[in-house]
């Protein structure tokens, strides 16, 4: 084809984009109607290709924290072209704006949007599971087989038989989330987590603070005077913030990358540190010893706000507890060493009941010491009500255990030289606000919770925790109260959100495959405190019900969990109904019985938030979605209308269920209406307003 003498049409008519446009378009001018333009030469060609019908805002309704708005750019009802904004504020006078944003991933959203592994239709498998065997089916037949089969399973073994999980990438897009917490709060279905699901869950910090989230905005690595860029690759991996690392280097900052690899944020650092992979424990409390050696301590910080004061029973290495003294004494009352009156006091802050609920407005406890200073150092006797028994505190332990870690001595495990781990250490205490930047995938490794509680450690000891631009970063979550609000709105909650790590290990081979890795001493420790959680309570049991069907959206379980195979052999493959809603044809939907077409996030009206960033994003519908796909949000409510009107027609009554022990009646039935409230929540967009 020659471009200088074909017209517009016939030039247009030979592309792919018409191809789509045909098929898919929703533009109210189509080629056809346009008139007929002469090109006489190359830069017509050029100018017409940087035409379009409109632009839309739109930003990523993935598992994505960038959270970058972009411009598309809209011709003949095809996204063909992403362009990314730069309009970001900053969060504070102190610190540089939020700007560029974007990344080359990002570029790419609308090719994936257009790619062959989209799901069109709804369909039924028809051969074997994952033989890729398929039937085109009608919204109005996939709705219904899997309603009817959603009452079967909540009537025979109750709702608690049914799993509807939330993805990764369904959890940033607040609308269909609340959706998600609707459903599951009207109909009493398991709403698996997923931040232990992708092993993003950090243990340690849960361990050390009773918090998962330790973290700030991504503004606050400015603020650091010495920023530990530890088990992260920012540049690579957080790529519309890594600015903040390169512009705190000229704020002053001592910028180190701590990475066996020689990685693209190592290029960009002050100071790269190359440690043998997996020894990043042992450097931590390497820099732990030269902290205590050195003295560099936050002596105010330590006594007041952690439990290095706290003494320690040297009979049983536990803390010494006001059970212990007295049988009245409540179990969580912990103590300090008085020196002036050569006794035991009662820590602040501890040996009460916190009220459960909301917070008190005045809070009733304070960890404000006055003039008081516990002793940090030494070893005493105390009266129990079993005798007499030598503590000491939890700081003497600390400084006896971290004398095992000299540099010297963990130089031969770590391979970084004893004078380069001293000169970070004295860096990072000494610089008034000492950051350590983690990512997620710390939270990946066996005993990755010794890493994050050795950083902790460090941050205590120079006060760095919560101070600004300082203690450990891995991530935020975003405020939550108007989603639990329209999650809950005229029903109360009645939520069952399930911790995935022990749903697994109740639903597949989980002690055996330990075994198989680690052998049968770890196998039956980790056993039989998983035993204990469920006696105690302290866990639900999920091995009582059977797990008869999954709906899976937003994620790819069946490629992500970590035992792969053996995961879809011992638990995926034994669940009766297996239903995918997904965008794309994964190796989730290959297992599955159903799957169910979702819209791409250009083709959906939401919102997006993020912890780490100070701004929400709209979602705004580019363009129809494609084929026969829906939002999310439409396919829980029209599933719910679906069972509400099955539930009319089989006459099914309330079903029995029962939460924190108390009897409690859902009235399927209704579902749809509740779903909607009836009928105020016509959209998404209705929840965004709510939402806001
Ligand atoms: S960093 Fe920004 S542009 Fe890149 S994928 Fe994430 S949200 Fe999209």
């Amino acid at each position: 084809m020659n471009p200088t003498t074909t017209t517009r049409r016939g030039f247009v008519t030979a592309t792919a984009a018409l191809g789509l446009s045909l098929k898919y378009g929703c533009s109210s001018e189509t080629p056809e109607q346009r008139p007929a333009q002469i090109y006489r030469g190359w830069e017509d060609l050029m100018r017409n290709k940087w035409t379009w019908d409109r632009v839309v805002r739109g930003s990523r309704g993935i598992n994505c924290t960038g959270h970058c708005a972009f411009n598309l750019y809209v011709r003949n009802g095809i996204v063909w072209r992403e362009e990314q904004q730069g309009e970001y504020g900053a969060s504070g006078d102190d610190v540089p704006d939020y700007g560029p944003r974007g990344c080359q991933k990002g570029l790419r959203q609308a090719k994936q949007m257009y790619g062959k592994q989209r799901v069109l239709y709804p369909m039924k498998r028809v051969g074997e599971r994952a033989e890729g065997q398929w039937q085109r089916i009608s919204w109005d037949q996939a709705l219904t087989e899997i309603a009817d089969k959603f009452i079967d399973y909540a009537v025979t073994d109750g709702p608690t038989s049914i799993s509807y999980a939330m993805g990764t990438a369904m959890i940033l897009k607040r609308a269909v989330f609340g959706g998600l917490f609707r459903f599951g709060n009207i109909t009493g279905c398991e709403i698996p987590e997923t931040f232990a699901g992708v092993g993003d869950l950090p243990v340690g910090a849960f361990m050390t603070l009773g918090h998962p989230l330790p973290g700030d905005n991504m503004a606050a690595v400015y603020k650091s005077k010495c920023c530990l860029v530890w088990v992260c690759n920012p540049a690579a991996t957080r790529i519309p913030d890594a600015h903040f690392f390169w512009e705190a280097r000229y704020n002053g900052t001592d910028v180190v990358v701590i990475s066996p690899d020689f990685n693209p944020s190592a290029m960009h650092a002050s100071k790269w540190v190359n440690l043998k992979p997996g020894t990043d424990a042992a450097l931590a409390m390497a820099m732990v010893q030269t902290i205590i050696a050195d003295g560099t301590i936050d002596w105010e910080y330590v006594r007041e706000q952690t439990d290095l004061p706290f003494l320690v029973r040297l009979d049983n290495q536990k803390f010494l507890r006001a059970s212990d003294l007295d049988d009245a004494g409540q179990e969580d009352g912990f103590y300090f060493w008085d020196a002036d009156k050569q006794a035991p006091v009662l820590a602040p802050g501890t040996g009460f009941k916190p009220a459960f609920g909301p917070a008190a407005e005045e809070p009733k406890e304070s960890l404000l010491l006055g003039d008081f200073e516990p002793a940090l150092e030494g070893q005493w006797t105390v009266a129990s009500k079993d005798g007499d028994v030598a503590v000491t505190t939890v700081y003497e332990l600390v400084k006896q255990n971290a004398q095992n870690y000299t540099p010297e001595n963990v130089a031969e495990i770590t391979g970084v030289n004893p004078s380069v781990t001293r000169n970070i250490a004295r860096s990072f205490a000494g610089s008034g606000a000492g950051m350590i930047f983690a990512g997620y995938r710390v939270n990946k490794w066996l005993h990755g919770d010794l890493i994050l509680r050795a950083w902790l450690l460090m941050c205590a000891l120079t006060g760095d925790t919560g101070r600004a631009g300082g203690g450990v970063q891995t991530t935020n979550l975003p405020r939550a109260d108007g989603l639990n609000k329209y999650a809950f709105d005229g029903l109360g909650p009645r939520l069952r959100v399930a911790a995935l790590a022990v749903w697994d290990y109740a639903k597949s081979d989980n002690q055996q495959l330990n075994a198989a890795i680690y052998g049968d001493e770890i196998a039956d420790h980790i056993d039989s405190h998983y035993r204990e959680a469920i006696e105690r309570r302290w866990m639900p049991d999920y091995s009582k019900k059977p797990w008869n069907m999954a709906i899976m959206a937003g994620h790819n379980p069946v490629s992500w969990r970590a035992s792969g195979e053996r995961w879809r052999e011992t638990a995926l493959s034994k669940v009766k109904t297996l239903v995918a809603i997904t965008p794309d044809m994964s190796a989730t939907a290959m297992h599955s019985d159903y799957v169910l077409p979702a819209a791409h996030h250009y083709e959906i009206q939401d919102m997006t938030m993020e912890g780490r960033t100070p701004y929400v994003h709209v979602l705004n519908a580019a363009v129809e979605p494609l084929g026969d796909s829906k939002p999310d949000w439409f396919i829980q409510k029209e599933l719910l209308e679906k069972i509400s009107q099955l539930a009319v027609e089989r006459s099914i009554g309330p079903i029995q269920d029962s939460m924190f022990g108390q009897p409690i009646e859902r009235d399927y039935t209704q579902a749809g209406e509740l779903f909607t409230l009836n009928g105020k929540f016509k959209e998404p967009r209705d929840v965004v307003e709510f939402l806001f």
